[in-house]
């Protein structure tokens, strides 16, 4: 049996035809173009049906269609409760797709069905419970616990980028001031380098963006630390400790046994990022003593994670 994972993205559809190992053997993609819930719907099942055809398998092989959606989703009813940047509100997505292909159709947030496909190649290694922490223009964060995402009482749990690391810091999209994903995110990743090229006209960064500050991503500073530029140094590190005081936060309150970095910024060299990471989160975690430790590593998955969790949905 297959099973087809969708991962509903801002400006894609992308769907993958999964296998039994939970191993993408084809994928496809389509504009995501919203005109009304029912061609959003009818959009999914070509997507869907053109991937069985494509791979030569009947429908009947088909054992389900999970769902990523960034967003809030109403798991029982098979409903898109609201998307962020796209304006798609109370579809019942599930019942409209079934208007063209009697299937089980299981839905859930994208964060959380990243987190699930990299629970899933992690737990080969015998574990329970994972925190998947993607760094981009927000910080995503999707937490897996007994197996299971950890959805909340509303699908709302695990808005990790908006815990609040610095009381009235800078205003959030969410209403609130300093939350966790204005300082750790790619985006406040690049703020901070701006601020600090400002105060240092002579630095090393102002090379590498070709004098623009409109040039200044994430790698900037990373990139000017290694050749020794003080400032881009202390940038790193600025954003190094905003990075940890997050993840310590995770830690002390869940004790998760794994804690994956996704993202962007997460393919910066080991030396660079992960490992004064984990030095930092050492310093200022609770549990300094325990024999027992939340390991910090990359995530695993890359873009493939939505669509291979997305395919985990139904594994239940
Ligand atoms: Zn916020």
């Amino acid at each position: 049996m297959y099973t087809i994972g969708i991962d509903v993205g801002g400006t894609n559809l992308k769907a993958g035809l999964v296998n039994e190992t939970f191993d993408i053997v084809a994928t496809k993609k389509m504009p995501l173009v919203w005109e009304s819930p029912e061609k959003f719907a009818e959009d999914l099942c070509v997507l869907a049906t053109g991937l069985v055809e494509e791979n030569g398998i009947s429908r009947e092989e088909v054992a389900y269609i999970g769902m990523g959606v960034p967003g809030v989703v109403d798991v029982k009813r098979g409903m898109i409760v609201k998307t962020v940047n796209i304006p798609i509100r109370n579809v019942p997505v599930a019942e409209l797709i079934h208007r063209v292909w009697e299937i089980p159709v299981f839905l859930g947030n994208d964060a959380d069905c990243a987190a699930l496909g990299e629970f899933y190649h992690f737990e080969k290694k015998d574990i329970e419970s994972l925190i998947l922490v993607t760094l981009g223009t927000g910080v995503g964060t999707g937490l897996i616990f007994n197996g299971k995402i950890h959805c909340g009482i509303n699908g709302c749990a695990g808005e990790g980028g908006h815990m609040v690391i610095v009381s009235g810091g800078d205003l959030c999209t969410c209403g609130r001031r300093g939350c966790w994903e204005r300082y750790a995110s790619a985006n406040g990743l690049i703020r901070l380098t701006k601020a600090a090229m400002e105060e240092n006209r002579q630095s090393v960064m102002w090379s590498l963006a070709d004098g623009s500050l409109d040039k200044v991503d994430g790698r900037t500073a990373f990139n000017a630390a290694r050749e020794g530029d003080a400032a881009a140094k202390a940038v790193v590190d600025q954003y190094l400790t905003y990075l940890a005081e997050g993840l310590t936060n995770l830690i002390n309150l869940l004790q998760p046994e794994v804690i994956c970095i996704g993202g962007g910024v997460s393919n910066e060299a080991d030396e660079a990022l992960l490992f004064p990471l984990r030095g930092k989160v050492e310093e200022m975690r609770y549990d300094k003593d325990a024999q027992v430790h939340t390991q910090i590593v990359k995530a695993s998955l890359g873009n493939d994670a939505g669509i291979i969790g997305a395919a985990l949905l139904g594994r239940e």
